[in-house]
């Protein structure tokens, strides 16, 4: 059996050909769901962020998995291969949580990981018997993950070619936040084994760790940080602010070789904080966590959201300022978004505040709700102000002068670079 896989690009939805330049990383996801696929069936992967869809193409079957603002063009993608009769299932966070809408669109939905469930499915399809809906009980273990296939990418097209997942879950529940509803509040770990050996192979690095909170597990991450070496490459991931609470794993992390920790701020307001559920942030010790990562070499990707209850038109200059006096190496800046399956999605829905149902809208630069505080247009002004702001090349100086590195230099190139095309985009197409 012919089997295509497809990452929906949300920016070709209806035909747009907007990119702002080559994709950061790889389609993890579809890259392990390949290696899951029984090696009787050809398998192939395509990347809208890197390529096209070819709509003539004549697989068997067709996956697609997306978050939710590429949910429209996966919608569109699905409905082109099933009016030639090929069959479509989807899987993902979106498709997850809206199991009912994806099936107006495809054949089968898979609700949660894809481990176990696509064997299944596949057999089922083999068969003659392809049931609607494909649903896990509990969440499988991290030990069923496997080594992704990436010789079905071509990984030169990417900037971070080099991805690897060692766990997945959060043990924390923040209200905006789709992981642990989707991958459960529990930690699972990978075996280190499995781990070291899929780093070991690559041809080169660093090597990004596509986890959501790489340090979760303190005792997994001085294990994984302990053994690295075996790896020989340096590497980047994702942590909680309460790295702080073990602060000898932010040495060792160093010591095996982390370049560069994306660290989830979200505000610098701890009344807004309390009311997304991320209490465990304490703002007061932001700017010594920063110097800490600093000091021991890693750059800190920072990210901070905008819209929350109690923000106002003075929280983008203050956040501004927050970045350059803290020296936030890279500033990813979005607007708060109720995604479906949140908790803040039913918080917002219930107070009648949700005003916006096109997905392709829910990308983190519109405002889809109702905010307090200040209008919708001011919010996503804003949002374009601070990207303005922090990545002019004055600001990137206030950040990064005194610490340049070659990585952080490259990146907020390209911000610099990303941030004037898209502003330029978003501001020659009124309500862009
Ligand atoms: S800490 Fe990060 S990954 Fe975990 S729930 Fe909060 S936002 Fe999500």
């Amino acid at each position: 059996m012919e089997i295509c896989l497809i990452a929906p690009e949300a920016a070709r939805f209806r035909g747009q050909e907007h990119r702002l330049g080559p994709p950061l990383f790889p389609p993890l996801g579809l890259m392990i769901v390949a290696a899951l696929t029984p090696e009787h069936h050809n398998v192939s992967i395509i990347d809208e962020s890197a390529e096209p869809t070819d709509p003539t193409i004549e697989p068997d079957l067709v996956g697609v998995t997306a978050m939710t603002a590429a949910a429209p063009r996966a919608y569109e993608v699905a409905d082109g291969f099933r009016a030639r009769g090929i069959p479509v299932v989807m899987g993902g966070m979106h498709a997850s949580a809206l199991p009912d809408e994806a099936l107006e669109h495809v054949d089968a939905v898979v609700i949660g990981e894809a481990e176990g469930l696509w064997q299944q499915l596949l057999a089922d399809f083999d068969a003659g018997g392809m049931r609607p809906v494909y649903r896990h009980t509990s969440f499988p273990p991290a030990s069923s993950i496997p080594p992704a296939r990436r010789d079905l990418i071509d990984t030169r097209r990417y900037i971070a070619k080099y991805v690897l997942q060692a766990t997945r879950g959060c043990p924390f529940a923040c209200s905006f936040c789709t992981v642990s509803t989707f991958f459960g509040r529990t930690l699972r770990t990978r075996p280190l084994d499995d781990i070291i050996a899929e780093a070991s192979r690559f041809k080169g690095g660093p090597v990004s760790l596509i986890d959501d909170n790489i340090m979760g597990h303190p005792a997994f991450a001085r294990e994984l940080f302990a053994r690295w070496s075996e790896v020989g490459k340096s590497f980047w991931s994702q942590a909680s602010t309460t790295m702080l609470n073990a602060p000898e794993l932010i040495t060792q992390a160093a010591n095996a070789g982390c370049k560069a920790l994306f660290v989830g701020f979200e505000s610098i307001s701890s009344a807004q904080l309390a009311k997304v559920g991320k209490r465990f942030n304490v703002v007061e010790k932001y700017e010594e966590l920063i110097k800490r990562l600093h000091d021991v070499g890693i750059a800190v990707a920072g990210s901070f959201m905008f819209g929350l209850d109690g923000d106002d038109e003075d929280t983008f200059e203050r956040t501004a300022e927050f970045a350059e006096r803290a020296q936030i190496d890279v500033g990813q800046f979005s607007i708060l978004t109720p995604l479906p399956g949140t908790r803040l999605q039913r918080e917002l829905e219930d107070a009648g505040r949700i005003v916006e149902r096109d997905w392709s809208r829910y990308d983190g630069t519109h405002c889809t709700f109702r905010p307090v505080g200040m209008t919708a247009e001011k919010l996503e002004a804003g949002l374009h102000w601070v990207y303005e702001r922090c990545y002019s090349w004055s600001s990137i100086m206030r950040r990064v002068g005194r610490r340049i590195t070659p990585l952080v230099w490259m990146v907020n190139g390209i911000y610099n670079r990303r941030v004037a095309k898209w502003l330029a985009d978003v501001r020659g197409q009124p309500g862009g």
